[in-house]
């Protein structure tokens, strides 16, 4: 296949590119940069397997020659307003690659008779109240709360998707994608990995914002790639739940990072940084990826973070 991947040139943009290729697809990678890193796709550089577009989804899109199958991945992903390269402070451009990007897209694979994949979130559970989330689960988001640019693009992005299924036909996927870890994500990017690696390399206490008793649930980018591609080679329309269903509090999520980092620093609650509609749980129910996709995560929590440890030192930026 020939496969546009939006957001190419971010964490899981890149890792896909890489995935894509080495099945023996052609890949043409899309992005404008807004969040992501050139360096993410330097290897590919030469590779006449992959071709690089730097455009803005949220504009009308050109692609050169026939497509097969688009997966779009560009949205900025990070809810940490501290960082310039999260969505509270890109809120318009969050929006717009989640409305129009989609559109966009959509249009791509349309006009092309290719499938289509969206990377949906989570984030369309906002902060539950139903434990673990199956895809049944409508969701609990505030239309008007901090995360709502991001939320409501993804809720939009996922109708629109259903909407070109049901009303034109198109092959389309949903994948809601728990919180996910690994290499290549941004340093700066205010994401709880990056960040409690960063300052646990730095010899820096961790920062748990609120009391750390809020719960996630950390999939390894190999295991979620994999999950991924096998939806892509599915016949499956309706959405699919990729994560790691090991939940964990925040709070012991850092001490795990301190104790695999050697941190003697400790940590530093930051009471004032709780942020109203940070989600309180969150675990998926992988039930459908299990009996539909034959996936599960293999990768554990300490294996996966040493990996990414391994990487962010690599990043030459620990003092
Ligand atoms: P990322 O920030 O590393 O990558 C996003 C990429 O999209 C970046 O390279 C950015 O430059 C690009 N981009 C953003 N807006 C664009 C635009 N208008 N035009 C072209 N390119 C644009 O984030 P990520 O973690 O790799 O997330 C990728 C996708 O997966 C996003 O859609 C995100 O919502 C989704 N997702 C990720 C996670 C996770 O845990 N990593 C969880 C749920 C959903
Ligand atoms: N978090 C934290 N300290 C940090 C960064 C994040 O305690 O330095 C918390 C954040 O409040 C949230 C969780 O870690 O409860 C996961 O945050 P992340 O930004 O990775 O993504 P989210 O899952 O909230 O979208």
């Amino acid at each position: 296949m020939r496969v546009l991947i939006t957001g190419a040139a971010g964490f899981l943009g890149s890792h896909l590119c890489d995935r894509l290729i080495a099945e023996g697809h052609d890949v043409v990678g899309m992005d404008n940069f807004v969040t992501g890193n050139p360096e993410n796709l330097a290897h590919l550089a030469g590779n006449q397997h992959f071709e690089f577009i730097r455009h803005d989804v949220s504009e009308y899109i050109f692609v050169p020659g026939k497509v097969d199958a688009v997966m779009h991945f560009a949205s900025p992903a990070s809810p940490n307003p501290e960082s310039p390269y999260s969505y509270p402070n890109l809120p318009i451009q969050t929006m717009k690659a989640g409305a129009l990007g989609t559109h966009n897209t959509l249009g791509v694979a349309k006009a092309n008779q290719a499938r289509f994949l969206l990377a949906s979130t989570s984030e369309i559970y906002g902060d539950p109240t139903v434990h673990p989330q199956s895809e049944s689960y409508w969701g609990h988001a505030d239309p008007v709360g901090f995360r709502s640019v991001y939320d409501e693009a993804k809720r939009f992005a996922e109708a629109l998707t259903m909407a070109y299924h049901r009303f034109h036909g198109l092959d389309t996927r949903i994948v809601r994608i728990f919180n996910t870890y690994g290499p290549r994500m941004r340093l700066d990017d205010g994401r709880v990995v990056p960040n409690f690696v960063k300052q646990a390399l730095q010899k820096q206490p961790l920062t748990i914002y609120g009391d750390g008793l809020q719960t996630r649930s950390f999939c390894y980018v190999e295991d979620l790639i994999e999950g991924i591609y096998r939806l892509l080679m599915s016949d499956e329309h309706m959405p699919v739940n990729i994560g790691n269903p090991a939940e964990i509090s925040i709070l012991e999520f850092a001490k795990e990072i301190n104790r695999l980092t050697d941190n003697p620093a400790g940590l530093e609650f930051h009471k004032d940084q709780r942020l109203g509609d940070d989600p309180q749980r969150r675990q998926p129910d992988i039930t459908r990826a299990k009996s539909i996709l034959k996936w599960q995560p293999s990768i554990d929590l300490a294996t996966g973070l040493e990996r990414t440890i391994q990487y962010f030192k690599g990043q030459n930026f620990a003092k």
